[in-house]
């Protein structure tokens, strides 16, 4: 497997809480059924990490 697909799916599955901004690795299914909760503040507003900044 080419290594940019293995880091761009390592990168998809990480979510920023919009609530603390903590980040987590999650899958994408399981945030959207509502299974993953922020560690930190026990928050289910998550978002994808990959659609902000890349620097
Ligand atoms: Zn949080």
């Amino acid at each position: 497997m080419p290594e940019e697909v293995v880091r761009k799916r390592l990168f998809d599955n990480v979510f920023v809480c919009m609530n603390c901004k903590a980040k987590k690795r999650a899958k994408p299914r399981k945030v959207r059924e509502g299974k993953v909760k922020c560690r930190k503040c026990g928050s289910k507003d998550l978002r994808l990490k990959s659609k902000e900044d890349r620097s």
